[in-house]
């Protein structure tokens, strides 16, 4: 059994209870790990605070660097170790488990190199007055991590806070904890001094709730759905710590007459099978031009038929989602739209091999959808793709924008005037337009409006979230 991984140490849960760890591919519970609870976490925030105060805030921002390139170095060296860990963790496809790893290591490396990039500003004022700002680390970060990308969330929230200068509680997902134990291990192993990064798993109502309420974390990364953001959001708000919410998505697909389909349709399909749908930023919402509707999705419906979910080793377009209340929920949901005589274009298959303990999901294409339909509204978080036409820029905008979330947008269209025109129009933290999801986009500023959250990850952005500005004035003599 693994538990928490504290002061570079690997620790019981003082609870001395345990929560199963489920393989999605066949259902079956292959590990456990330590229920953690208010004590562990109140460890975990002492050996940062520690770490923070004798050790990291006094190492220079080059050294912090060094040790981040040492542990991106690190997880690329133990780059199948690491995706094996995630495969069976989160029932993951190989392909998807090792670009996982190697996001991470990208992270690692991307904030290696700002560490000593990250500064203030001089500022005119009267004479007789020098004026300054610094950029300083909030202290003691805390991060509660979903179970649908645990590394590359690490990256990117843990990566940036580090390279800020802060010191680290991760709550992983009780679902999805092991890789980050791991990876804990190896900064501790890289150099990284006792107390920077620390992990405690458990349930997110017991080690999470604690984590978010601790008088000593100094700020708060939460990514995860929408519910539980707004109990963290109002649980920090009593103690006026600053939070990142980074929540779910309804991001739409814009797909205009004029559009390179034999673009775009490959990129729309991997868009919403990625991860089996379990992904923020799914495009889970295809809006298609009226003339070319039929078209696409006939040629989509081709294309979907031929997609195979099965057991994560297999390597296929989809492996099962994460756990069978997810998968019931997904099924309730497509329940639902056929008994509302939504019509089905096309479904994906479930490979033979799958065992049927395992938490498969075919994939999913849905036409006319009503735009105000629960699953045109709703994440999914499965292999859904729900289909409506518009019959102008304006429509599509509409269409685009109808949804509580504002997560991402793609547009697939070769008028560049309009290109920038609907970019322009659309609410929501990213836009890619001919493209989706830009490989990753490690540089790329990444965060929602509306119901999908606020604050930035990823980028160099990220860095002014987990820092605080401190302004000096100097009166000269
Ligand atoms: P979730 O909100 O149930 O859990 C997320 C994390 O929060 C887990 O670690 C969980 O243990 C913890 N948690 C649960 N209750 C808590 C509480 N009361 N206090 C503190 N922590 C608590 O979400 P999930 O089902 O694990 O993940 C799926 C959701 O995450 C989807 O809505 C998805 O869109 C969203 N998500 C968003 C992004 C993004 O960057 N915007 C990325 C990945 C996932």
């Amino acid at each position: 059994m693994q538990s928490h991984f504290i002061d570079n140490t690997h620790c019981a849960a003082s609870s001395g209870l345990s929560i199963p760890m489920i393989d999605p591919s066949d259902g079956q519970a292959f590990d456990a790990i330590g229920r953690g609870n208010a004590n562990d976490v109140n460890d975990a925030v002492s050996a940062a605070r520690r770490c923070q105060e004798t050790v990291w805030s006094k190492l220079p921002a080059a050294n912090r660097g060094r040790l981040l390139m040492q542990l991106s170095a690190a997880v690329a060296t133990h780059a199948d170790e690491l995706a094996s860990i995630e495969q069976r963790d989160c029932g993951k496809p190989t392909r998807q488990a090792i670009a996982d790893v190697s996001a991470l290591a990208r992270y690692l490396e991307f904030y290696a190199g700002s560490c000593d990039k990250l500064h203030g500003a001089t500022i005119p004022y009267l004479d007789g007055y020098s004026v300054l700002t610094w950029r300083e680390p909030h202290g003691v970060t805390g991060h509660v991590i979903p179970w649908n990308y645990p590394l590359q969330i690490f990256g990117r929230s843990v990566g940036g806070a580090l390279a800020a200068g802060n010191s680290c509680v991760i709550k992983p997902a009780e679902d999805a904890c092991l890789s980050l134990i791991r990876v804990a291990q190896l900064a501790a192993d890289a150099g990284f001094p006792a107390g920077a990064i620390n992990v405690v798993t458990g349930y997110g109502h017991e080690a999470g709730d604690a984590l978010v309420r601790h008088a000593g974390i100094d700020h708060i990364s939460f990514t995860g759905s929408p519910v539980i953001g707004t109990r963290v959001a109002q649980s920090a708000a009593e103690r006026h710590c600053p939070v990142t919410l980074e929540l779910g998505g309804k991001s739409p697909q814009i797909v205009f007459a004029d559009a390179n389909l034999d673009a775009a349709l490959p990129a729309i399909v991997s868009a919403i099978v990625q991860n089996s749908g379990q992904t923020c930023s799914a495009g889970s919402r295809l809006l298609v031009e009226h003339s070319i509707y039929e078209t696409v999705m006939t040629r989509l419906g081709q294309a979907f038929r031929k997609l195979q979910a099965g057991p994560a080793a297999l390597d296929l377009d989809l492996g099962p989602l994460i756990r069978r209340t997810q998968q019931q929920r997904v099924q309730s949901m497509l329940a639902e739209a056929r008994a509302t005589g939504i019509e089905v274009v096309a479904e994906g298959q479930i490979v033979d091999q799958a065992p049927s303990s395992g938490f498969y999901q075919a994939p999913v294409l849905l036409r006319d959808v009503a735009p105000v339909s629960r699953l045109a509204q709703e994440e999914v978080f499965g292999p859904v793709l729900v289909a409506m036409s518009f019959h102008d820029e304006d429509h599509a905008v509409e269409l685009a924008n109808a949804t509580p979330f504002g997560l991402v947008a793609g547009i697939w269209t070769q008028d560049g005037a309009r290109q920038f025109r609907v970019a322009r129009r659309l609410r929501c933290g990213q836009v890619f337009v001919n493209n989706y999801g830009a490989g990753g986009g490690v540089e790329i500023p990444f965060g929602g409006v509306k119901s999908s959250g606020y604050g930035r990850e990823k980028g160099f952005e990220a860095l002014y979230g987990f820092t605080t500005l401190k302004s000096v004035a100097i009166r000269h003599g």
